[in-house]
């Protein structure tokens, strides 16, 4: 890998961590204009992917789609590395399918130190960050300094550490300092950050042991095969062309059950050694076996690690049990008998920041010009990371160069939205991962519209690039043309069922468009009638399709976003003071002058918050407004 070596120490935004948060970051930064720079303790490991080489899923499908749609990198890299695609819940409504794929670890790390090499205003280096460079009033950060001495300066900073501020490993009794196996842990940051007043947080991931694939006896495993054709995640890929493969499943059994109960003591969550809260929806198995003790076997997928590697993920069974009882327990499973464990399962805690102590743009309230993303925000998952990191370095770029401009994506418009609302709203107790249950207009917010929700936001905020834009244009214009082809063909229910096809006979004509929302009159099915419509594109269709089949439940949820966002984004002037509210409970006062909520959608949904709370509110932040004659709708900077 070729490193640039800029003389200069001075750069409009520094990220540091090279993880997934990170490169999306670094990216954004880039292609809004700003000299960027990307810390990070190994340059050679950007890109790693520290557990499941996997990316989307529910929820986190619809995340990659939007990272992508304002030309992130996570779609086309994972287009790149992909050996196997599934759309899950293929079978449900569109807006809950989730797309996922199985990446090749190496291809996936490869194709995005790559992308990044494409930027020319991006520099990186390989360096321990240690600690800030601060206004003297401690106000504002100007730069960072390394373990081992350098100074950068910048305008602003993005921290993206993952699981390494404090990271603490355990294997049992055993416990080694480390943000993943084999790789430091950050302090120095972590004692900054307390010196600062951030509120901490301690929370806890794990990871499954790795097996060697040629000890596995695959002969009489299920076979899981991917999707035929696979279906790219990003909307600049035509096609999937890296080789695909297949996964395998079995499942623990009595025996194993056994072995763990047995064991349990152990288990340093259950001995006592790990208190932090761990990913409630991805539990280990110890977790599974005690919390579910009445199943007798749990599902374990064993997903092949890469096309030349012949590493096997264990899907299922994360797990922090001392190594002899890692080695007990897997001998039990069907298949793994004879399998090798080539790397011990973990589980690691670390530090994390209060993300109530945010704005939505992902800047600290407490330090102007410094950004938080990712896992130090408190959530898991490398999609959540990454969309993080992508609003983070955009905002960062933006604090630049006197910019009075943000870049926010509310509740409405994005799953992202949803994610960083929740979080800098409610705070989190617990790794937080998405879900599209978490979004309240989720028959808008489809991970097949991600484009038409945000793309045209990208290129109106500077950080879409020119390919994107045209290839986005074009589609929006095929889009009007055959929604137009649709409109000039009509039929009476009389004519429609002389070629063949019956709906309700009231005598209304009606066009093509009109037709598709029926449930049984598909694209294809009108194609019979009208051939022209065989030539619009199938992504199209799709489109058209899908827009017409849910139009009665989108305009209904367009008249509740409408309502969402009228008294919703009443935006709340930051230094407002809360303890001046005579109606409001002691309790209330703190808990509104801590999170300092932005909006009065944010405020609602502050645990505790009454109607009445609400009001009281609404009528002093618009008192003070008067009084205070600030224009607040020109006020971006906490937007
Ligand atoms: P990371 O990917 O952790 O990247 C952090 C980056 O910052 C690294 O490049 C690091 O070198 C760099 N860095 C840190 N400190 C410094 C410093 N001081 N100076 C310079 N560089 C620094 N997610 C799930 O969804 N499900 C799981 O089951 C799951 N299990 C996990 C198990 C383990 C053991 C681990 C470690 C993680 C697991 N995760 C899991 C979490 C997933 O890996 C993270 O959510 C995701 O990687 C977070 O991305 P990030 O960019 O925030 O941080």
């Amino acid at each position: 890998m070729k490193y640039e070596n800029s003389k200069s120490n001075l750069f409009d935004v520094i990220i540091v961590g090279g993880g997934h948060a990170g490169c999306e970051a670094a990216a954004a930064s880039a292609r809004m204009g700003a000299k960027t720079l990307l810390l990070t303790h190994d340059a050679a490991k950007i890109g790693e992917m520290s557990c499941n080489p996997a990316i989307g899923g529910l929820g986190k499908g619809h995340l990659v789609r939007e990272i992508d749609a304002l030309d992130g990198l996570m779609g086309k890299i994972i287009d790149k590395a992909g050996i196997q695609f599934r759309l899950l819940n293929r079978s449900k409504g569109p807006a809950v399918r989730g797309p996922r794929a199985q990446a090749d670890r190496k291809l996936y790390r490869q194709a995005m130190q790559d992308a990044l090499h494409d930027y020319p205003n991006l520099t990186i280096y390989s360096f321990a960050v240690e600690d800030f460079i601060l206004s003297s009033d401690t106000k504002k950060v100007d730069g960072i300094k390394t373990a081992d001495g350098q100074i950068f300066t910048c305008q602003s900073v993005v921290l993206t550490t993952g699981t390494f501020l404090r990271g603490l490993i355990h294997i049992g009794q055993q416990k080694i300092p480390a943000g993943r196996i084999n790789e430091a842990p950050s302090m120095g940051l972590s004692l900054t950050l307390e010196r600062l007043g951030f509120s901490l947080g301690r929370l806890k991931t794990g990871t499954p042991p790795r097996l060697e694939g040629k000890t596995i006896d695959w002969a009489n495993l299920t076979l899981q095969e991917g999707d035929t054709p696979p279906l790219p995640f990003s909307y600049l890929t035509d096609k999937i062309t890296t080789p695909q493969i297949a996964c395998h499943i079995t499942k623990t059994t009595h025996l194993t059950h056994e072995i763990i109960q047995k064991n349990i003591h152990a288990s340093p969550i259950y001995s006592g050694q790990i208190e932090s809260t761990g990913p409630r929806y991805c539990p280990s198995i110890e977790d599974k076996i005690v919390r579910f003790g009445q199943r007798e076997s749990h599902q374990i997928f064993l997903e092949p690690e890469g096309l030349d590697d012949s590493t096997i993920y264990p899907n299922g069974i994360s797990t922090s049990l001392p190594a002899d009882i890692q080695d007990a327990f897997i001998q039990t499973i069907p298949g793994l008998e004879k399998a090798k464990i080539i790397r011990h399962g973990y589980a690691i805690e670390y530090d994390f920041v209060d993300p109530r102590e945010l704005y939505p743009t992902l800047a600290t309230k407490k330090v102007s010009n410094l950004f938080l993303a990712g896992q130090i925000n408190g959530t898991t998952g490398y999609e959540e990371a990454a969309a993080q990191g992508l609003i983070a370095g955009t905002n960062a770029a933006l604090c630049t160069g006197n910019q009075d401009k943000t870049f926010t994506l509310d509740r409405a418009e994005a799953y992202i939205g949803v994610m960083i609302d929740d979080l800098v709203t409610l705070g989190t107790t617990e790794p937080y991962r998405m879900f599209t249950s978490r979004a309240e207009y989720r028959l808008s917010l489809r991970a097949d519209n991600a484009d038409r929700r945000l793309t045209e936001k990208g290129i109106s905020i500077g950080l879409v690039g020119l390919s994107r834009k045209e290839s986005f244009t074009k589609k929006m214009n095929d889009l009007q043309k055959a929604r137009l082809l649709l409109e000039s063909f009509a039929l009476t229910p009389n004519e429609l069922k002389n070629k063949g096809f019956t709906i309700n006979h009231d005598g209304v004509r009606r066009t093509a468009l009109e037709f598709l929302s029926y449930s049984d009159l598909s694209m294809d099915k009108l194609g019979q009638i009208w051939p022209e419509l065989k030539e619009i594109h199938p992504i199209i269709a799709e489109q058209l399709e899908i827009d017409a089949k849910y139009s009665g439940y989108l305009k209904r949820q367009e008249a509740d976003i409408k309502n969402y966002r009228k008294d919703h984004f009443f935006k709340i002037p930051n230094d407002l003071d809360y303890f001046a509210i005579s109606s409001l409970s002691n309790e209330l006062k703190q808990k509104l002058s801590q999170i300092k909520p932005t909006t009065l959608g944010a405020a609602a949904r502050i645990p505790g918050i009454t109607p009445a709370a609400l009001t009281a509110l609404l009528r002093f932040a618009r008192q003070d407004r008067v009084l205070s004659n600030k224009n607040l709708d020109d006020d971006k900077k906490f937007a």
